[in-house]
């Protein structure tokens, strides 16, 4: 057996892609490792969010380098990839300005690693696949997925039509797509008889979800409901939506399916509607408004998160006073913010930045509302008891073990000395909150 390590950068959808990639290598006779320096094939699954990507994996691939010549002065060949998004933006360019690289692979192609990794060995091939086939590569992905704990991420939907003018995704995830319902239900069966209790659906506008359904197509709300019927699925959660796709029947989801957890990523980016107009994200703030009155008409409790981008070019103290207004009347849980940064390729690129000083200032100051609003949030279940999905050990002690509430909040609690944590994991308790420090919760099991 030969070794492959990967290493996953960026989101949840990076995350499931380097596990089916590892599954797709199990079946051709590789087998995973944690040790960068026993790979036979390293693989870097990469992601161009984030400032200066590229960038980060060139200097990634200085460190790989080292480590393939250390392995070829002993004998042995290593096959270096870099997959994923920064793979896609860059294309040729990663093998012109990093020659370690073998091979280069899309997001939406990976499936032809194993083929691509045997043409390498037979000094055949271009070691290149950027072509943007999703519905190829789901059908050539093994059926049966190896679950790796309690809790599980699914993609159901990739891609984006929309092209905020910030945002890389439309073009290295290519267009829009929605796996049909019944090979998204069969994963999650499979994953269920092996433990599963929890299924995260993952899309990039996951409730634009429209799977082909028989001749019809489903919504993501329809989706949901399938899964429920699944009895060893708990907890059912979704991510990352767009107000634009947000439905009526969602909505009444979340106040009628006890297995969807109360809790919600909606993105709003800016508070201001001339902002949102900038960033093409074709929808307003008082659209924004009337969901999350919806949703807390039909789920009281929900908890609400958001990603917040801070001096998008253009933006004026107007607007950015618009952003923080927004903030205080929703009061969000938690949430993601960043100073604009350009991504390059993208229309918001080539505008005027605003002044660094005053961009910092406005990011301190929304994320202290941000952080007050988290604080609040969390401090009101003190006392409270909650049902706490458990998963894993306490990395402080070895009696604690840590689990997930309804909302995503961590929860600690301890058992007695003479309990194994094991047995507590994939187990649903309920649990007194005792105590709240920064952004995890403690507890004692009742
Ligand atoms: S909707 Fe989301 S993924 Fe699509 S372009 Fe906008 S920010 Fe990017």
């Amino acid at each position: 057996m030969q070794n492959v390590y990967v290493k996953t950068y960026g989101c949840q959808m990076n995350v499931y892609d380097s596990e089916r990639m590892v599954e797709l290598l199990a079946a051709n006779g590789y087998q995973e490792t944690q040790e960068i320096t026993n790979a036979d094939i390293i693989i870097l699954n990469t992601c161009n969010i984030r400032e200066k990507a590229a960038e980060k994996i060139y200097s990634e691939l200085g460190r790989v380098r080292s480590y393939k010549e250390d392995r070829k002065s002993q004998g042995i060949e290593t096959i270096v990839a870099v997959a994923g998004c920064v793979a896609q933006a860059e294309g040729d360019e990663i093998k012109k300005r990093a020659p370690v690289v073998d091979l280069v692979i899309g997001p939406e192609s990976y499936h032809h690693l194993p083929d691509m990794i045997s043409d390498i060995k037979r000094k055949t091939g271009k070691g290149m696949q950027l072509n943007f086939t999703p519905n190829e590569k789901f059908d050539s992905l093994p059926k049966n997925r190896i679950a790796k704990g309690f809790s599980a991420f699914v993609t159901v939907q990739e891609g984006c039509d929309k092209f905020c003018t910030f945002c890389v995704v439309p073009y290295t995830r290519g267009k829009e797509y929605s796996r049909p319902m019944q090979d998204v239900l069969d994963e999650i069966q499979n994953l269920a008889t092996q433990g599963v209790v929890e299924i995260s659906l993952l899309g990039q506008n996951v409730d634009a979800y429209h799977g082909k359904n028989g001749d019809k197509e489903a919504t993501l709300a329809e989706l949901i409901k399938n899964i429920s019927n699944i009895p060893q699925i708990k907890r059912i959660r979704y991510t990352t939506s767009h107000p634009n796709n947000f439905t009526p029947d969602l909505i009444l989801a979340h106040g009628n399916n006890s297995k969807l957890m109360p809790y919600l990523h909606l993105p709003v980016q800016s508070g201001s509607d001339r902002i949102l107009q900038l960033m093409n994200r074709k929808h307003t703030r008082e659209k924004y408004f009337k969901i999350i009155e919806d949703l807390r008409k039909s789920r009281p409790d929900i908890a609400l998160s958001s990603d917040f981008i801070v001096a998008f070019p253009g933006e004026t103290d107007a607007d950015f006073a618009d952003t923080l207004n927004l903030i205080e009347k929703i009061k969000f849980a938690q949430s993601y913010s960043f100073k604009y940064s350009p991504r390059p390729g993208t229309p918001a690129a080539l505008r005027e930045l605003v002044a660094e000083d005053v961009a910092q200032k406005r990011l301190i100051k929304l994320q202290e509302l941000l952080k007050k609003q988290q604080t609040d949030f969390n401090s009101k279940f003190l006392g409270a008891s909650m049902p706490i999905l458990f998963e894993s050990k306490g990395i402080r002690a070895n009696n604690q073990i840590v689990g997930k509430s309804p909302y995503l909040q961590a929860v600690i609690a301890e058992i007695p000395d003479n309990h194994k944590p094991e047995d507590y994991f994939g187990k649903i308790l309920n649990v007194e909150i005792t105590q709240i420090k920064e952004n995890t919760l403690f507890g004692k099991i009742l």
